[in-house]
């Protein structure tokens, strides 16, 4: 590395993507540069806010990453040795994708829920392949969906396939960092290859400023020409649920906790408990039973069997 008298003021910047000892980091006149990372960094990802020198030596490395800002949000993946590894920061908002065909499981995007409100981000369910149904099934579908609605999340429907839908999609992406996640086949390609149509984030990562192809598994941000930054890589769409906690994954149903409060005993289980908040709620019809179900499944697998790899979700 350049020592100090070789390198200008410190500047702010943001890491678009990571590889090894170096990171193209974008400054604050939206300028691509290829830094190398000063020995302290320790993780650095796709989303982080950093600060940087420019390298005034010339040669490969234009700049030096400094120090990284805290981050607002981290998504993780597991890792062998690590235990989790970070795979990118500062995520404000996660589309969790999921489609009528296959058949939809509400099963999943309560996992996804659960996730999302663990790692900090806002979650909105979007169903694609809406093309695939009549309307009066559609109506049935939303019908169920509207609980989600009720307790505060957003459920959209899409077709990536008939376009209907993208205008709403490039609303909801603006002004924030996003994600599309979600199980094989629902469409993410088809919607990130729509999303960014002059890239092939879909297929693989571009070489934008010509040093050298890099893989296709790392994460990298994207600026939306409707507004918005999308990150995304094989990885961050294949994110799921690791390591949580059985009160990570209770606070994950975000409408439980008004019930639970007024069950008989502290440490109730929430099952055949006398007393029962949730149950009550459940009985009353304020709480929908496949939420209660899908509580106690998520935390049977995830936190009962401790799996050290990614949950087949
Ligand atoms: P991914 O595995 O989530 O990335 O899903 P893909 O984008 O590869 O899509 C899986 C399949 O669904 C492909 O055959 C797509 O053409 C199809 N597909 C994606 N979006 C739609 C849609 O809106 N309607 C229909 N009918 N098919 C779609």
């Amino acid at each position: 590395l350049p020592d100090d008298s070789n390198l200008g003021p410190a500047q702010h910047g943001q890491v678009i993507s990571r590889y090894g000892q170096h990171a193209d980091i974008e400054d604050e006149s939206g300028n691509l540069i290829r830094c190398d990372l000063r020995r302290t960094i320790g993780s650095l990802v796709a989303g982080d806010k950093i600060i940087w020198r420019e390298n005034l030596t010339g040669g490969d490395s234009q700049g030096v990453v400094e120090a990284v800002q805290e981050r607002s949000s981290v998504l993780t993946r597991p890792d062998f040795y690590d235990g989790v590894k970070p795979v990118a920061a500062n995520i404000e908002q996660v589309v969790i994708l999921s489609s009528i065909k296959p058949e939809l499981s509400l099963q999943i995007i309560d996992r996804y829920l659960v996730a999302v409100e663990t790692m900090g981000a806002e979650p909105v369910v979007v169903i694609n392949k809406s093309d695939l149904l009549p309307e009066a099934e559609k109506q049935k579908i939303d019908q169920e969906l509207q609980y989600y609605r009720d307790i505060g999340y957003q459920v959209h429907w899409l077709s990536v396939k008939a376009e209907e839908g993208i205008e709403l999609i490039h609303q909801i992406l603006k002004n924030r960092i996003s994600i599309v996640v979600g199980q094989s086949g629902v469409g993410k390609s088809s919607l990130v290859n729509q999303l960014l149509p002059d890239t092939d984030a879909a297929v693989g990562d571009i070489d934008t400023i010509g040093l050298g192809t890099h893989t296709t598994t790392v994460a990298r941000l994207y600026h939306l020409s409707h507004g918005g930054d999308l990150i995304d890589s094989p990885g961050v769409r294949e994110f799921a649920l690791w390591h949580l906690s059985a009160e990570q994954i209770f606070d994950g149903f975000i409408e439980f906790a008004q019930y639970s409060a007024r069950c008989k005993f502290r440490d109730c289980k929430h099952l055949e408990d006398p007393g029962c908040g949730l149950r009550k709620a459940v009985e009353a019809g304020q709480v929908k039973p496949h939420r209660l179900e899908h509580y106690h499944k998520i935390l049977q697998s995830v936190v009962e069997n401790k799996p050290a790899y990614k949950l087949d979700i």
